[in-house]
């Protein structure tokens, strides 16, 4: 293997305050323990003895605050130590957002002051958004609050599948292999990897979201005082940088974290400078992240949609279910002249309405298509609604005009309405 891999079973000792950085080999799994002293991974402490294991490809890192030893078994495409790490940082973010939801929690019949910190973490591409988001989620259950996860990163978000965004309560520190627990997000389909196919969809989206959750907080004030965590795209650039403040602006962000670029964080504490209530907070990037490339990204949101449907070690079974093309309901959202050219000025083009309700009829392009199951009653709730899982259309029969799709389970769909994008399920991309 290259420098740096090894295979046998094997110990590292760490010093406190440094961290083992793994990336898993892509072809087999990769089993670690922690045998003395304490450590954690992303926030979330491990127990002492017990094996991990690690799926292929995973990269993560075993950081200890006050030293430890860890053991391995397995092959790693790179495994090594580092003692320069962004970590004492980090928790002193923990420490501010701990004191401010103690403060939350010591108020609760005041409106404003009952609100925890609304963390808001922004930055470029592989500068470790979404592990900073889930670190500070872990530390903050750790202690017994009970966060709000919210994903705004619809290429490589953690919460469900690529296309959507999401939120979800983190009660307990985030399990370091399984990720994200999945009982009960709160989940909207755009329906494509970037935002750019549809802005506006985006912003609805968003908007629609954030006012769910500031509905879910007035009723509670235990999530209320825990506050949120949004973690947002790497997209930092014109249009990207208009949807980083529209979601600071939307969900009413108390904390924004800038991780690894001077020049963002200089440019939102300019235009966030009136906004009294507002940090805005630089952090430095961690250099254990690990850079994707367009190629590996593709791959990673297709392992995704697959761990959707079959599971992170194919431990689910999938139902495979066949309909009649008139008993699906199959929307699109945008394209199309939003009002009659005869309705317009002289002149005047028709532009399309971004959040327009197309229906799709059965076609050749639906193959491969991954849809989302509306929980809206009406079509003209599809928009506002969210969605309660994913459907994968895996065969399309014209003559006996059959659809056979896969779903999580058997029986009735948990909605009538189903709603397309540009998202599909090749596992072609899953193959090295
Ligand atoms: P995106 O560009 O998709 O928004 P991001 O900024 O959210 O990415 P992360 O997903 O947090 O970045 O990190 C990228 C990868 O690096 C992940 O696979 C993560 O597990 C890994 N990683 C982050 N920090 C470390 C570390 N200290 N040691 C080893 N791997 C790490």
């Amino acid at each position: 293997g290259p420098p740096g891999s090894s295979t046998s079973i094997r110990q590292v000792k760490l010093d406190k305050e440094c961290e083992l950085r793994v990336e898993v080999s892509p072809d087999s799994p990769l089993r670690l323990r922690l045998l003395t002293g304490s450590a954690e991974i992303f926030g979330t402490e491990i127990a002492p003895e017990i094996w991990l294991t690690f799926p292929p490809r995973l990269k993560f890192a075993v950081f200890t605050w006050y030293g430890a030893t860890i053991e391995m078994d397995g092959t790693t495409e790179t495994d090594y130590t580092a003692d320069e790490t962004p970590m004492i940082s980090y928790v002193n973010v923990h420490a501010v957002l701990d004191a401010r939801r103690h403060r939350a929690k010591a108020s609760p019949s005041d409106s404003d002051a009952s609100q925890g910190p609304r963390v808001i973490v922004v930055g470029p591409t592989d500068s470790g958004k979404s592990t900073l988001s889930r670190m500070l989620l872990s530390w903050a259950a750790k202690q017994g609050w009970k966060p709000t996860f919210v994903d705004l990163d619809i290429g490589q978000g953690s919460i469900t599948i690529p296309g959507c965004i999401a939120a979800t309560p983190i009660e307990l520190p985030i399990d370091p292999v399984e990720g994200i627990p999945l009982d009960m997000p709160l989940v909207y389909f755009h329906g494509h990897v970037t935002p750019s196919v549809n802005v506006d969809l985006y912003k609805v989206l968003v908007k629609e979201l954030a006012q769910i959750l500031e509905r879910q907080f007035t009723g509670n004030v235990e999530s209320r005082a825990a506050g949120m965590v949004i973690n947002t795209m790497g997209w930092i650039e014109g249009v990207g940088y208009e949807l980083l403040l529209h979601a600071i602006d939307t969900f009413n962000a108390t904390v924004v974290l800038v991780l690894g670029q001077e020049k963002l964080w200089s440019m939102l504490r300019d235009v966030l400078k009136n906004k009294a209530n507002v940090d805005v907070v630089k952090l430095q990037k961690s250099g254990g992240v690990v850079s994707r490339n367009a190629k590996v990204r593709q791959k990673a949101r297709a392992y995704r949609i697959r761990e959707y449907f079959y599971g992170l070690a194919n431990d689910l079974s999938p139902h495979s279910n066949i309909a009649s093309f008139s008993d699906l309901f199959i929307y699109r959202v945008g394209g199309g002249p939003q009002a009659p050219r005869s309705a317009l000025p002289a002149g005047a083009e028709p532009a399309a309405d971004p959040t327009r309700l197309i229906p799709v009829s059965v076609n050749q392009d639906l193959l491969h298509l991954v849809l989302a199951v509306s929980f809206a009653k009406e079509p003209d709730e599809i928009i506002s609604s969210n969605v309660a899982g994913f459907i994968w259309i895996t065969d399309i029969n014209f003559e006996s005009k059959k659809i056979t799709y896969l779903a999580p389970s058997a029986g009735n769909l948990p909605g009538k309405y189903l709603i397309m994008g540009s998202l599909t399920c090749l596992l072609m991309f899953c193959d090295s």
